[in-house]
């Protein structure tokens, strides 16, 4: 049996009449980027979220940097980051020439609340909060040490579309959520695309000027914007998507228990889920000391998997100017040294999970 990482045309296939009815709608309308296709699904997914406000982009870096941008963070500030995120987290902060300050990751893969709090300095603006495979981050102590330090807290939500800390929708802490709609995302859409939700009425208005080239008015450019519009087509196929989102989510659910309970292969360690926290499981990710000979195991016996991620940021050759050293984040390169994403996706059928299990028990 064949079982890939990820098959992202059953998700079409699923609710394949309702996409091509949009599809149609938007190619018929005449009307293709930032339109009413857009609105309605930055008004659906401001709601989903609980939030005032969402501002579509081009992508989840995009809305990281705009985010940061838009907050004033730049040279000489410094954002607090998980160590153990993707670099387009860390990008987010790097591409407004501000400096990323590392903290080691949790047992849950999400920042180490108990770490936090020695890294800021009389230069940190902001903490990043990654909810990293999809489970919400640590957020109770998290939101209180920002406040008492008066930080700016940007939440990564490209992987945790949905996930709630407390009951409470990440994307929702601090005055920006970041969600990408890349289509391996939970919420993914059929190419590229972005949001920001936010309550700050100021900090919507500025985000929307500069993803169209900082004018609100046409031709009246008031800030240094860029070009990152939201296009009809995506927004229309992500309102599709958005109204299946909770059943989807529900769907991973289901098939992260499968594996938390049907693997017993004491080499293979679990993942856990915090206390108050909650995962929509965007990648279902163990942990084994032998990983890449696991790794390779499976995929002898057509198991494909993935590693999230092999090298840190602070070890990327992008990164070498900031002069980190191996070493300098022991649980983080111990995380990229042992983590295993195994296949977890909308539409995986119980023979294909239940075929990925009997090989993991089986490995010796
Ligand atoms: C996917 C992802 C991004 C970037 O999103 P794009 O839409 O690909 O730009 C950022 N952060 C995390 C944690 C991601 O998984």
């Amino acid at each position: 049996m064949q079982v890939k990482c990820n098959v992202l045309d059953r998700q079409f296939q699923m609710y394949q009449s309702e996409y091509e009815a949009a599809a149609l709608r938007v190619l018929r309308s005449g009307w293709y980027v930032l339109g009413s296709e857009v609105q309605q699904f930055e008004e659906a997914f401001a709601k989903y979220t609980g939030r005032k406000y969402c501002v579509g982009l081009n992508s989840g870096l995009d809305a990281l940097i705009l985010s940061v941008r838009a907050l004033g963070i730049g040279s000489g500030d410094e954002v607090i980051v998980q160590a153990n995120t993707y670099i387009a987290t860390v990008l987010g902060i790097t591409e407004n020439g501000a400096t990323p300050v590392f903290v080691e990751p949790d047992a849950f893969f999400n920042m180490d609340a108990d770490r936090l709090e020695q890294a800021i300095t009389d230069r940190t603006r902001a903490i990043m909060v990654t909810h990293l495979y999809g489970q919400a981050s640590n957020m109770t102590p998290i939101v209180e040490i920002a406040q008492r330090h008066h930080l700016e807290i940007i939440e990564d939500c490209a992987q945790s579309h949905g996930a709630c800390f407390g009951g409470k929708m990440t994307g929702t802490f601090g005055v920006s959520g970041c969600f990408s709609f890349y289509p391996t995302k939970n919420l993914g859409a059929f190419g590229d695309a972005g949001a920001v939700v936010t309550d700050d009425a100021a900090f919507a208005d500025k985000l929307r000027m500069m993803r169209n080239y900082g004018s609100k008015v046409k031709y009246h450019n008031e800030i240094e914007g860029v070009n990152s519009r939201l296009d009809e087509m995506q927004a229309a196929l992500l309102s599709v998507k958005l109204a299946h989102l909770q059943e989807l989510n529900e769907e991973r659910r289901m098939l992260a228990k499968r594996y938390s309970e049907g693997i017993t292969n004491p080499r293979v360690i679990l993942p856990g889920v915090r206390e108050g926290a909650e995962s929509i499981y965007h990648q279902y990710v163990v942990r084994c000391a032998d990983r890449d000979a696991l790794q390779k195991a499976l995929e002898q016996q057509g198991i494909q998997t993935q590693i999230h991620y092999p090298i840190p940021p602070h070890l990327a050759g992008c990164y070498a100017r900031l002069g980190h050293k191996k070493g300098e984040y022991p649980i983080t390169e111990a995380y990229a040294d042992e983590v295993l994403s195994l296949p977890i996706y909308t539409g995986m059928t119980l023979e294909e999970q239940d075929y990925v299990i009997r090989r993991i028990n089986a490995w010796t």
